[in-house]
Order: C-alpha cells, then sequence, then structure tokens
C-alpha cells in the first residue's frame, strides 16, 4: 500500500481526493478532518445560507456515496496534530497514528481575530465553518442591530444578508472604501450605494478600539472613540493560513506553506494546496496565496497529478473570484495589482459594466459586474496576454475580442 493521506476535506482536499480516484491511485486515499460534518461548499455559507432561516441549507461538495464509491476512507471530527516526517506517519489527536506515502497538506485558513478588549465576547462573530453560519443564522433576527467590522468579501456578503433578513446594519471599515484590497475604486463605490440603498451605513477610516458589553456585546468603540450600539458583531478582516502544523514539522512556511509550482513544499513528499498554499514561481519573490475555490480545486488537480506521475507539465489557470451582494455579480479574473491603467466598458450608472485592468497595453484582469459576458472572453486573452485598443476595448456595443491590437 501506498496511501496518500490528505489533512483537510475543504474544496481543496475533496479535489484532491476525486482527482486521485480519477487517476486510479490505487495504494489508497485517506482524507482526514477536524469538522464532523461531511465536506460541504463554503461560499453559500456568507450568501443563500445565511439569507435563509433554514439550518439545514447545507450545499454538500460531493455525495455521501461518492467517499465509498471510490474507495475513500474520511476520518471526521478529528484534527492532525502532528506530522512526523521521519516516520512518514501523521498523528491525530488522541494518539492515533497512520502512515503515508505522501501528504498533502489542505489545512485552509482561520479567520484573523481582532486583537482588542472585547474580542471573545458572545455576540462576536466569525464566519468560516458551517457552526459559525449557524450561530450566525440564528442570531440575525429582523430589527436587530448588525456591526460588519471589515468591508472586505466576507463582511459585505454577510452585510448583505443581514439587510435582507431586515436588520438593522453597520460597516466599519478602516480604509476609506469598501473591497478596496481586491477592487478599483470605481467598484468599490457601486457597491456601497448598492449597500447605502438597502439601508446599510458605513464608517470609513475607523479601526475597532474595543467591544463593550455586560456579558454580550453591546457596543462597538471605533479608533476615534465613537460607540456604536449593537446587538451582533460580524468580523470580517482576513485571514490567516492554517500552517502550524506543517511549520511545527520543520517544513517552510513564510504567511503560507510554500510550494513549488508542483505543489511541492520543501518536502518532496509534503504537498499543499489550497488557501494554506503560498505558491513560489520564478520572477515573484514573495509568490502567491490565493483564497478561493478556483485556486484551490487547480492546486488540487497540480499536486494530485505530480503525486501520480512526477514529470508532468503545471498549467497555470487565470485565478478568478466571485461574490454576490443583493443579487449583484461581481466576477473578476486576473490579478488587478498587475496593472498600470484602466478602461471602464458600460455604464456604472445602468448597473452594468466591467473594468479592464491593463498592463503595458495587455490585459491584466478584469472586474465584471453584471455584465458576464464578458467575463469568458476576457479570461481567455488574459491567458493569451493580449494587448487591447483601449477605446474599441471601452465599447460594449463592439465584443471584447474584437478589441485586440
Ligand atoms: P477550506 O475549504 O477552508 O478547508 C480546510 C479544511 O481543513 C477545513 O474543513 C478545516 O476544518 C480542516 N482542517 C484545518 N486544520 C486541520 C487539522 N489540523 N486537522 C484536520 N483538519 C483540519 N471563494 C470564492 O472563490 N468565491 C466565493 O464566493 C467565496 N465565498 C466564501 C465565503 C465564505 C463564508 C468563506 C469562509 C470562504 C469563501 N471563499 C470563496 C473562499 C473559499 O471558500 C476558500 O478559498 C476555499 O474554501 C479554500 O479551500 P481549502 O480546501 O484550501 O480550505
Amino acid at each position: 500500500d501506498k496511501p496518500v493521506i490528505i489533512i483537510g476535506s475543504g474544496h481543496a482536499g475533496v479535489q484532491a481526493a476525486a482527482r486521485l480516484a480519477e487517476l486510479r491511485w490505487d495504494g489508497g486515499i485517506v482524507l482526514v478532518d477536524q469538522e464532523e460534518t461531511a465536506p460541504y461548499e463554503r461560499p453559500p455559507l456568507s450568501k443563500e445560507m445565511l439569507k435563509s432561516a433554514d439550518p439545514t441549507a447545507l450545499s454538500l461538495l460531493r455525495k455521501d456515496t461518492f467517499y465509498r464509491d471510490n474507495n475513500i476512507e474520511r476520518i471526521s471530527g478529528r484534527p492532525v496534530r502532528t506530522i512526523d516526517r521521519a516516520a512518514r506517519q501523521i498523528e491525530l489527536a488522541g494518539g492515533v497514528r497512520h502512515s503515508y506515502h505522501r501528504l498533502i497538506i489542505a489545512t485552509g485558513s482561520t479567520p484573523r481575530r481582532l486583537d482588542v478588549p472585547g474580542a471573545d465576547l458572545p455576540g462576536v462573530h466569525t464566519l468560516s465553518s458551517h457552526a459559525d453560519a449557524l450561530a450566525l443564522q440564528k442570531a440575525l433576527t429582523a430589527g436587530s442591530r448588525v456591526t460588519i467590522v471589515g468591508a472586505g468579501y466576507i463582511g459585505l456578503e454577510v452585510a448583505a444578508a443581514a439587510a435582507a433578513r431586515g436588520c438593522d446594519v453597520t460597516i466599519v471599515e478602516f480604509r476609506d472604501r469598501v473591497l478596496s484590497r481586491v477592487t478599483s475604486e470605481i467598484v468599490s463605490r457601486h457597491f456601497e450605494s448598492l449597500h447605502r440603498s438597502n439601508g446599510a451605513r458605513f464608517v470609513f477610516g475607523a479601526g475597532v478600539r474595543a467591544f463593550e458589553g455586560d456579558g454580550r456585546v453591546q457596543r462597538v468603540v471605533t479608533s476615534d472613540g465613537t460607540s456604536l450600539d449593537t446587538d451582533i458583531v460580524v468580523v470580517g478582516v482576513g485571514v490567516v493560513p492554517n500552517q502550524q502544523l506543517a511549520a511545527d514539522a520543520g517544513i517552510a512556511c513564510d504567511d503560507g506553506i510554500l510550494v513549488n509550482p508542483h505543489c511541492q513544499t520543501s518536502d518532496p513528499e509534503v504537498y499543499a494546496i489550497g488557501d494554506v498554499a503560498r505558491c513560489l514561481r520564478d520572477g515573484e519573490p514573495r509568490g502567491q496565496r490565493l483564497e478561493s475555490v478556483q485556486n484551490a480545486v487547480a492546486q488540487a488537480i497540480t499536486a494530485t497529478n505530480h503525486v501520480v506521475s512526477q514529470s508532468c507539465e503545471v498549467k497555470t489557470e487565470v485565478p478568478w473570484f466571485w461574490t454576490v451582494q443583493h443579487g449583484t455579480r461581481l466576477q473578476t479574473a486576473g490579478l488587478r495589482h498587475e496593472s498600470d491603467d484602466i478602461v471602464v466598458r458600460g455604464s456604472a450608472l445602468a448597473g452594468k459594466f466591467s473594468v479592464l485592468y491593463l498592463r503595458e497595453g495587455r490585459l491584466a484582469a478584469i472586474d465584471t459586474v453584471d455584465a458576464l459576458k464578458d467575463f469568458v472572453p476576457a479570461k481567455k486573452l488574459i491567458a493569451a496576454g493580449a494587448a487591447l485598443d483601449p477605446a474599441r476595448a471601452a465599447d460594449p456595443s463592439i465584443k471584447l475580442a474584437q478589441s485586440q491590437t
């Protein structure tokens, strides 16, 4: 037997197990997770699930029969405590050890905590797991005052769900606009006005000094001393990679487990994929750690291809992300921070537009706001490194592909 053990049965881990089964890996496939729940999708946790009051609305990644039919052994409700690389074993909580031939670490990430007084008060939520979503789903009752800290994807999706559930929503954001880490000003302003028109209030340029309350959170004190009365707080200020297990085993980490383009760590018998992995490529000194379903799935395929046949080429995919807020869909492909010019295609006022990010005249990234028809062609153009004529690209009556120079 040559078992491949996968730690973490999220998007990356389950895809890795599925791909090994597809490649007819017959040495044994073991999928371990600390959560009891059958592996599930995370994106709906902050979207469909929160909007409904139905506690059973959970989307499973695969049917239960899938694991049995593909001889994938699932160990659930057990965290992996240590990796013993010399013995090629992992140890589960409780002391049971399992030997591996190859190990794939897919432990994902954990919401970043705010290091301020009151951060542990009941009523202060974060959102990462099904259990978190259930707790929040229950708390979002009509009329309750909800303060969201952080206007990133998760914070804004929760804000939209809370507003839809009849809550009174205030969003506190350290920067001067929403989604500042992931998009440009024009898209930020569009989403800000969408939330405002659905009743949300914003406090920009403020951090959190403390959460206060008697037995549970009742006030958020911002960095300028303002006190906001609240019933519920949701903190969405980013995530940190779950790398400790690897670091303790002497595997190189630096804001993520460092991997090569095949997803191998500093120990070539151990791979890391998904939110926890930071991929180093030539010409990128710090590499890249991406938090998206697309990246988790792509890296799972890369790693397992390499486990099965050591010499395989690496397909680099254009990274992409999506978010849905108040029924408006923002879909992004490519990496905006690599750009030096912006072209707006369509009208933000009309509510359907795309923002193209060019680098030296070539398309580096795109944001589509309810303009999905631009998305697939743009992804192809980004992959091809196509140069665009900005004037033609700005005209939505001309197909994007026809604006190539
Ligand atoms: P996860 O899916 O987080 O899985 C990691 C698993 O490892 C978990 O089940 C965890 O319990 C387990 N684990 C950790 N440590 C151990 C241990 N020591 N032992 C055993 N098990 C362990 N991405 C998008 O592209 N679009 C979206 O719209 C979107 N929405 C999101 C909404 C929410 C609420 C969240 C939380 C994330 C969202 N994401 C979205 C991000 C996306 O879900 C992640 O990028 C993706 O889940 C990463 O997959 P992963 O397998 O690396 O990690």
